[in-house]
C-alpha cells in the first residue's frame, strides 16, 4: 500500500528545505525525498565551498602582495592544499548535516533518502516504498553538462562536483569553459599556484556579459598568469604520457594546450532524466528542463518545478525565490509570479562583479532611448586606499522613465553595491533616488551618485 502524504517533495536543494518547512508548519503530512547529499549543489559542490576555496585563494593572493602595503613576509608564500580542503569541508560539511537535522527535525515531516521516481501523476517511488500526494514539488537541480568532445571516454576529467575532493595542487590545470564556474576555479587554483589555461569555444570569455566586461575580467585574470585560448573550435582530447592535451582548432596537430589536469566547466543539465516525468505526463523541453508557468506549476496541475530544474533561473537566490512564490502563492493567498523577478547575480572573482537587470548590449537590442554612466575603479576613492582598482561600475537609465534598467559593477565590493542599484530597481523609483541620497565615505557605494550625476545619452 503506498504511504499518502498531503505534500511530497523530491530533492532538498535551495527550494525543497523552506517550502517542507513551510508546509509542515501549516500542519501538512510532508515527504522529502534526498538521493544524495543533503542541501544539494550550492550547499555541497556550488556557492559555499567555492567561496570559501576562493577566499582561502584570496588570502593568498593578499599574503603575496603584502609588499605593496608595507608588510613584510619573509619567505615565500606557501599553501597547504590539504588544509584548503579541509576547512572548505568543514564549512560546507556543517551546512549540509544542518539542512539534514532541521528537515529530520521538522514535525510533520518523513525523510526518505531515497531516488525519487514517478510512477504515476501522483505516485512517487522511493526506493521500495511507493508514496502518492496531492501536491508534488520537484527541487531536483542540475550537474556539470559533459560535452560530447572527440576523445572525452580517453581522459580523466574533472567537474565542479569532483573539484571537491582536490587536496592536492595540480601542476597544470586546463579549464574548458571561461563562463562563471570555470573563471572562478582559474583565478582561485591559479593564486593557489597552479598553471591556468582557460579554453573557451567563443572569441571572448563570459559571452552573455557586455564586451567591456568580458574584456576587463580577461585582463584582471591575464594579470595574475591565467591564460586563455579563445574562440578554441573543434576541441578534441587525447593522453599523451601523463599530459592531457586539448587540441583547439580543427586542423590536425597544433595548435593544442597540454596540461596535467583537466576541468570541465560547460554548462549544467537539469537532473530531470530519471524522474520518471513520462509517467507524471509531464515532457520536458530540448535542453531537458520542465516548462512551468509563471507561477512554477508544471502542465500537471498539482505538480510544480522548483529551482534549476525549471529553467528559469540557475541561481540559488532563484531557486529560493521559487520557494517563496510557490509558498505565498499557496499558503498565503497571494498571487507572486516569476516574471517579477530582476535578474541579479555575480561572478565571485576578485574584484566580482555584481549584476543587476539588463546588459548595454540588451539595452541597444531593445531601441530605447538611454542613457549610460560609467567609472572606472582608479577613480574611487576607497578602491584606491585599498589598492584594488581593477574593473569599472557601469549603470544604464531608462531616459523617459528615470528608472534604472541594468547595472554592472566589476571591481572591489561589486557583488554588495549592486544591490543599492537593484533595491531601487525592484522598487520601481527613479534613478534619481539613489543620486540624491548621501552615502557613507569613503565606500565604493559612495560613488553611485556621482556616475548617476554624470549620465551621457547612450551612443552607438
Ligand atoms: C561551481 C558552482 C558554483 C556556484 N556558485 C553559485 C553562487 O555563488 N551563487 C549562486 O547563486 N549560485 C551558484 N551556483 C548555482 C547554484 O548552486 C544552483 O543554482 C542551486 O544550487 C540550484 O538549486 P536547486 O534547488 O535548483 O537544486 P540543487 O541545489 O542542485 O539540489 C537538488 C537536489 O536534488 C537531489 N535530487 C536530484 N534528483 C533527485 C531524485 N530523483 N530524487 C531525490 N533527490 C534528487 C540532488 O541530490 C540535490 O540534493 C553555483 C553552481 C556551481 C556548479
Amino acid at each position: 500500500m503506498p504511504k499518502h502524504y498531503d505534500a511530497i517533495v523530491i530533492g532538498t536543494g535551495q527550494a525543497g528545505p523552506s517550502l517542507a518547512a513551510r508546509l509542515c508548519a501549516a500542519g501538512q503530512k510532508v515527504a522529502v525525498l534526498e538521493r544524495h547529499q543533503f542541501g544539494g549543489t550550492c550547499v555541497n559542490t556550488g556557492c559555499i565551498p567555492t567561496k570559501t576555496l576562493i577566499a582561502s585563494a584570496r588570502t593568498a593572493q593578499v599574503a603575496r602582495r603584502a609588499a605593496s602595503y608595507g608588510i613584510d613576509i619573509p619567505g615565500p608564500i606557501a599553501v597547504d592544499m590539504k588544509r584548503v580542503k579541509a576547512r572548505k569541508d568543514e564549512i560546507a560539511g556543517e551546512s549540509s548535516r544542518g539542512v539534514e537535522r532541521w528537515l529530520k527535525g521538522l514535525e510533520n515531516c518523513t525523510v526518505y533518502e531515497a531516488h525519487g521516481r514517478f510512477v504515476a501523476p501522483h505516485e512517487v517511488a522511493a526506493g521500495d516504498e511507493r508514496l502518492t500526494a496531492e501536491r508534488i514539488f520537484i527541487n531536483v537541480g542540475a550537474r556539470a553538462r559533459i560535452p560530447n568532445l572527440p576523445g572525452i571516454d580517453e581522459v580523466p576529467f574533472l567537474t565542479n562536483s569532483t573539484m571537491m575532493s582536490v587536496d592536492f595542487l595540480p601542476q597544470h590545470l586546463l579549464i574548458v569553459g571561461g563562463s562563471y564556474v570555470g573563471l572562478e576555479f582559474a583565478q582561485m587554483y591559479r593564486r593557489f599556484g597552479s598553471e591556468v589555461t582557460v579554453i573557451e569555444m567563443s572569441p571572448r570569455l563570459i559571452p552573455k556579459e557586455d564586451e567591456d566586461v568580458s574584456e576587463a575580467v580577461q585582463q584582471i585574470l591575464e594579470a595574475e598568469g591565467v591564460q586563455f585560448r579563445l574562440a578554441a573550435e573543434c576541441l578534441a582530447l587525447e593522453k599523451r604520457g601523463n599530459q592531457i592535451v586539448t587540441r583547439l582548432a580543427c586542423e590536425q596537430g597544433a595548435p593544442e594546450a597540454a596540461g596535467s589536469h583537466l576541468l570541465l566547466a560547460t554548462g549544467r543539465q537539469p537532473n530531470t532524466q530519471d524522474l520518471g516525468l513520462d509517467k507524471a505526463g509531464i515532457s520536458v523541453d530540448s535542453r531537458g528542463f520542465i516548462p512551468v508557468d509563471d507561477q512554477l506549476q508544471t502542465t500537471v496541475p498539482g505538480i510544480w518545478a522548483l529551482g534549476e530544474c525549471n529553467g528559469r533561473g540557475a541561481f540559488t537566490h532563484t531557486a529560493y525565490n521559487d520557494f517563496e512564490i510557490v509558498a505565498s502563492n499557496l499558503l498565503d493567498g497571494q498571487q507572486r509570479r516569476v516574471t517579477d523577478r530582476i535578474p541579479a547575480y555575480a561572478l565571485f572573482t576578485d574584484p566580482p562583479l555584481g549584476r543587476a537587470g539588463l546588459t548595454e548590449a540588451e539595452v541597444r537590442a531593445s531601441g530605447r532611448p538611454t542613457l549610460l554612466g560609467k567609472r572606472p575603479m582608479t577613480k574611487v576613492g576607497r578602491a584606491r586606499e585599498m589598492g584594488e582598482t581593477q574593473g569599472f561600475m557601469k549603470v544604464l537609465v531608462d531616459a523617459e522613465t528615470e528608472q534604472i534598467l541594468g547595472a554592472a559593477i566589476l571591481g572591489v565590493g561589486g557583488d554588495e553595491v549592486v544591490h543599492t542599484l537593484l533595491d531601487v530597481m525592484y522598487a520601481k523609483a527613479p534613478h534619481t533616488v539613489v543620486r540624491r541620497a548621501v552615502h557613507i565615505h569613503p565606500t565604493v557605494s559612495e560613488l553611485l551618485p556621482t556616475v548617476l550625476g554624470e549620465l551621457k545619452p547612450l551612443g552607438n
